[in-house]
């Protein structure tokens, strides 16, 4: 491993090639888990995961967050595993309940509609206060003022290969806004009315669109935004290492008012994920994305395992099955990502799909 003036790097034993005060500079950055306490032993797996493949070398805090208090016995559980300094949070009403210009009745019975027709959480309002607290709210969080960049970690998540740099970092370096491991496609009937959406906020916001944007990883047929239909993919947001900066900027904050002003978020099931991930394909630099194609994930139902053997199982890096690798799985949008990407300029370790 070799070193940088801004990144540090350890080699495979473990051993820091480390900066001139032998510590790590960290990037002002924080892992943040919203969860409940009944989830805690689920946290502390996910929690020792990360540690264990990562943060045991680094130690970024992490922040948890909850619409209720916390436990005294989830701080107990958790605040031992992790190598950072842990921070809990409670999440302020008016981020996590339904805004006044929402119809009750008419949520209601959307729900009622939803939850018949086996929509997965169709008939959950919590699932719907999760995902619109994602998509507008956790990076006001007062907690999060002092940060950057945010990696977001769910419970019983899984990691399968040592991480040897600070993704933070490489963030940072390489000028990246948003860094996933999974896409996938969404259900339609979740988001049946959030591309007209997105259509008429983009015609309203011409300024807003990204000259080189990534419009083509959403829409099929390099069609624009106005002729083209949403084709459901999108990057799956249990895992995100971000730019909080993104999030609160003015195009971010005018792209989430549009959303909630029709109160999709609670009529339909709005994901945070394909919120996230049309923002960012329509208003970023498309150079600003990344897959994180190195970190083996695992979000039950679904595993990203790096293929290539050489760098990542024969080096005992990964102990992930390729196998079981999601990407080329038909619900996989790896296709509609490479395509988008096109051949040239990728940094990132990509196979090509055959
Ligand atoms: P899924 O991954 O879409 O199936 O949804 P999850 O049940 O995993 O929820 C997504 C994230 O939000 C997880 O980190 C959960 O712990 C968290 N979460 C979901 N609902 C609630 C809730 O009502 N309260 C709290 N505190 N966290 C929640
Ligand atoms: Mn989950």
């Amino acid at each position: 491993a070799g070193t940088r003036a801004t990144s540090q790097v350890y080699d495979t034993t473990d051993e820091f090639v480390a900066m001139a005060d032998g510590q790590p500079q960290l990037e002002k950055a924080t892992f943040i888990m919203l969860v409940r306490n009944s989830e805690v032993h689920d946290a502390r797996s996910s929690i020792r995961y990360v540690e264990d493949r990562f943060n045991k070398n680094f130690h970024y805090p992490w922040l948890f967050l909850n619409d209720r208090p916390f436990s005294q016995e989830f701080i107990r559980m958790t605040r031992v595993l992790v190598s950072g300094n842990a921070t809990y949070g409670q999440i302020p009403k008016e981020a996590w309940s339904m805004p006044d210009w929402v119809d009750r009745q008419k949520a209601r019975e959307c729900m009622k509609d939803m939850a018949n027709r086996n929509i997965l959480y169709g008939g959950s309002e919590s699932y719907r206060h999760m995902c619109r607290f994602f998509s507008g709210f956790f990076w006001r969080h007062e907690l999060l003022a002092n940060y950057d960049y945010y990696w977001r970690v769910e419970p019983n998540t899984q990691l399968y290969c040592d991480l040897t740099y600070d993704p933070f970092t490489f963030m940072r370096e390489n000028n990246k806004t948003y860094g996933f491991t999974i896409n996938l496609l969404e259900f339609a009937s979740t988001i049946e009315s959030l591309w007209p959406t997105v259509q008429n906020f983009s015609s309203e916001h011409p300024e807003y669109i990204h000259q080189n944007n990534s419009l083509d990883f959403v829409v099929d047929d390099h069609k624009s935004i106005t002729e083209g239909s949403y084709n459901n993919c999108h990057y799956w947001s249990n895992f995100e290492i971000a730019s909080l900066k993104f999030f609160r900027s003015q195009p971010y904050r005018d792209f989430f008012d549009a959303l909630d002003q029709t109160g999709g978020f609670y009529y339909e099931r709005w994901g945070d994920a394909p919120v996230h991930s049309l923002a960012v394909s329509i208003m970023l630099d498309k150079e600003e994305i990344h897959w994180f194609y190195d970190i083996g994930y695992r979000h039950h139902p679904f595993t990203h395992c790096p293929e290539p053997r050489e760098e990542f199982h024969d080096s005992g890096k990964c102990y992930c099955n390729p196998r079981q690798n999601f990407d080329r799985n038909p619900y996989s949008c790896t296709k509609q990502y490479q395509r988008m990407r096109g051949d040239s300029g990728s940094p990132e370790h990509v196979p090509r799909m055959s």
